[in-house]
């Protein structure tokens, strides 16, 4: 009896081409967050910690200029439309897993069609002076990392005896997920992790690659 195939694919870097965050702080440029990025790098503070503190130095009142801002200028990775179908067409469950933040990751996966539970992201709240970002998918009883948007606890609702899991991903944010996963499909820093871990992985560039990647497993998998 094979194990169903489950996706659990990260969101920026992944599916966009860029990291949003660190876009939306690059243009915006309040004074303060690169000190909150490197801490984040250092891991002197944690994921939660820095996105929440970065995201309060922004005015609140700035919502339509952040989203419209962060809607432009962010790219697609080839193929992804083509592989959103390929797995609704093969009945793989595809999740989106990330860090990012609903009002642009919500907006730009919209034309993709991927039901709204599929989506997992953090939240915002816009009601008061400043932004402040909301935790809808914190870390279980098992995770002490304070992720944020917690991934491996993401994971661990599916059983490993059931589902076949595949987590796609580029970042230090999708190791520990990928470190529960049966396969990872990697690039940029991850591959160099999974690399030097000997996580069973697969390294891509674009969609394309990834869906000639499940067509490879399409019989043990399907
Ligand atoms: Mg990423
Ligand atoms: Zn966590």
């Amino acid at each position: 009896m094979s194990k169903k195939p489950i996706i659990f694919c990260d969101f920026d870097g992944t599916v966009t081409n860029n990291d949003n965050i660190i876009a939306i702080m690059k243009n915006f440029n309040p004074p303060g967050w690169e000190q909150l990025k490197d801490q984040v790098l250092a891991q002197e503070i944690s994921i939660k910690e820095g996105v929440g503190k970065m995201f309060s130095l922004l005015p609140s009142e700035k919502k339509q200029e952040v989203t419209e801002f962060v809607l432009d200028q962010a790219e697609i990775r080839p193929g992804f439309e083509e592989f959103v179908a390929y797995t609704a067409a093969n009945n793989i469950k595809l999740l989106i897993v990330s860090g990012g933040i609903d009002f642009f990751v919500h907006p730009l996966l919209e034309p993709y069609n991927i039901p709204e539970e599929n989506i997992f992201c953090n939240g915002s709240d816009f009601n008061g002076e400043s932004i402040e970002i909301t935790w809808p998918h914190s870390c279980d009883g098992n995770c002490e990392n304070e992720c944020g948007c917690c991934k491996p606890s993401i994971l661990r609702n599916y059983d490993s005896k059931a589902y076949h899991k595949i987590v796609i991903g580029d970042s230090i944010t999708d190791l520990q997920a990928a470190k529960q996963a049966d396969e990872v499909f990697a690039r940029d820093f991850l591959l160099e992790k999974c690399k030097a871990l000997l996580l069973n992985y697969q390294p891509f560039e674009t969609f394309y690659d990834v869906i000639e990647l499940l067509k490879e497993r399409e019989e043990e998998l399907v």
